[in-house]
């Protein structure tokens, strides 16, 4: 773990976003080496504050296998999301995290400076205080060498599940799940219990397809309905999301600001919300955000790739993997041992086997399903709970790292690229020619570098160079187990009383 003095200055860190269980900061201090930092600091509840509300299981994500959590097991997180996801989602999606040590006079003085930026509704829990160990990050909404006079855009969007099951140990009364997405149906839950006030237009089937038009249109219904899922950030600042700031986004990046003025010109005032796309001649105007996104996301293999994780590590349904974790719960016991670091990578190594993942990615989603229904080796018409302790508890482990992806997100960066040299090499489409950007961090321990690995994509006219990450790879609880269950019975039954099965299927339309 490195201990890098040049970062413990109050002054060189910037408040930037927050999830429910931890907040990031930016660097914005004089050394260059982390200009392109960001650090993450774990959130606590507060003493005086609500416990933590049903469902929430972030807070404690951070157990292996013991109740303390230790600077050992700090580490471990950061093991976790560059190993065991590393290898199921191929680690060059997956961002490198550096721990370092947190003095707590520091962080003390940190969480104070930083209170006032923090919005009201997360302020229920806080920086926890008692963390030793903080972790070092690169800031992915920029690039470590951005080309000089474009803006960086970064997208960030929190995808949720992407398939609907095909598994045959789906109870009947849950038959729904076949054809409603988890995210649709958890919309109408939400309303009742005041988290949301309007259903979101987004559905994760559309995105996680592969069919351009259904890929579009799921963005498009992100910047109508971000809810949580979709943040803009320029130049590493978030910015508001909605169709104007998203259109206007590359506009102002644009070299050719000829266009921007006449598009000024012929915009009248007081109509500035408009599209000031519209009505363009569609192969003279300039790409969209959305639309480079749409063929960033088709050209990535990482979509697919966690798309087909999620349904793959959870074949046996949330019931079925209920049933395991009762059948395994001792007499007494309030829940089974938190998996170590390298139980989990046992898992995803075996998983990874049984599956032929690799083979797979280039099946059609038809075969994939078969094979992944064939590969577990047992039915549900089997004596389940006769199958070996051992094997009930690997399926657990894999519907736990399918919980981790399923709650991930993906950041692309864009930035338009300007340099002819470019365009012959955009123009072979390979997506996995990459430019490797690295940042040296010079400190007094350890040496930890940072490296990005940057791709180009050429839309209509216009080449664009950007890069794909997948942020938020905390492990999940074995004791969440019964709170996966009842949520999910909670969500569909809520779902068939208040809608019913009549709406088309997700995806279909
Ligand atoms: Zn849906």
């Amino acid at each position: 773990m490195a201990t890098i003095l040049e970062l413990y200055h109050v002054d060189y860190w910037q408040y930037r976003a927050e999830g429910n269980a931890n907040i990031v900061l930016q660097y914005i201090g004089p050394h260059s080496s982390f200009r392109t930092t960001v650090l993450r600091l774990r959130k606590a509840n507060r003493l005086d504050g609500p416990g933590t509300r049903e469902g929430e299981v972030g807070a404690g994500g951070t157990n292996f296998g013991d109740e303390t959590i230790t600077m050992k097991n700090l580490t471990k997180e950061s093991q976790f999301a560059t190993e065991v996801i590393g290898l199921l989602l191929g680690s060059q999606f997956v961002e490198q995290l550096i721990a370092v040590a947190l003095p707590p006079e520091f962080l003390s003085s940190l969480a104070k400076a930083i209170e006032p930026s923090r919005p009201e509704s997360r302020r229920q829990k806080g920086v926890d205080l008692a963390q030793s160990v903080g972790f070092l990050a690169l800031d992915h909404t920029r690039f470590i060498k951005p080309a000089p006079g474009q803006s960086t855009v970064a997208v960030e969007i929190k995808p949720k599940w992407g398939f609907l099951t095909k598994s045959a140990f789906l109870r009947k009364d849950q038959d729904i799940k076949r054809r409603k997405c988890r995210f649709c149906m958890y919309q109408h839950q939400k309303i009742k219990t005041g988290q949301e006030g309007g259903l979101s237009k987004y559905c994760p089937i559309e995105l996680f397809s592969g069919t351009e038009l259904l890929v579009q249109d799921a963005l498009d219904s992100l910047v109508d309905t971000p809810q949580n899922n979709l943040r803009l950030f320029v130049d590493g600042k978030e910015q508001p999301v909605n169709k104007n700031s998203i259109t206007k986004v590359f506009l102002a990046s644009s070299t050719s600001n000829q266009l921007q003025e006449q598009q000024q010109q012929r915009q009248p005032t007081g109509m500035k919300d408009d599209d000031p796309l519209d009505g363009e001649d569609d192969d003279s105007r300039p790409a969209k955000l959305t639309e480079v996104l749409t063929q960033i996301l088709l050209e990535s293999p990482l979509l697919k790739r966690l798309g087909r994780l999620q349904q793959g590590l959870d074949s046996l349904d949330v019931e079925t993997i209920h049933r395991f974790y009762a059948h395994l719960l001792d007499e007494g016991a309030d829940h089974l041992p938190e998996p170590t670091v390298e139980a989990f990578l046992e898992t995803a190594e075996a998983f990874m086997d049984r599956t032929d993942m690799n083979a797979m990615m280039t099946e059609n989603q038809e075969t994939f399903e078969i094979q992944n229904a064939t590969g577990l080796g047992f039915e549900p018409e089997d004596e389940l709970e006769e199958l070996p302790e051992a094997l009930q508890l690997h399926f657990i482990r894999e519907f736990l790292l399918s919980a981790t992806l399923k709650d991930c997100s993906i950041l692309v960066t864009i930035q338009r690229d300007d340099s002819t040299a470019v365009l012959t090499e955009a123009a072979t489409g390979n997506w996995m020619s990459s430019r490797p950007s690295r940042s040296r961090l010079e400190v007094d321990v350890g040496s930890p570098e940072f490296h990005e690995a940057s791709h180009r994509i050429k839309f209509k006219d216009e080449v664009f160079v950007f890069k794909i990450t997948c942020i938020d790879l905390d492990p999940k609880k074995m004791s969440s187990v019964p709170m996966y269950l009842k949520k999910d019975r909670a969500i569909v039954s809520h779902y068939l009383v208040t809608v019913g099965d009549r709406e088309p299927t997700c995806g279909s339309n």
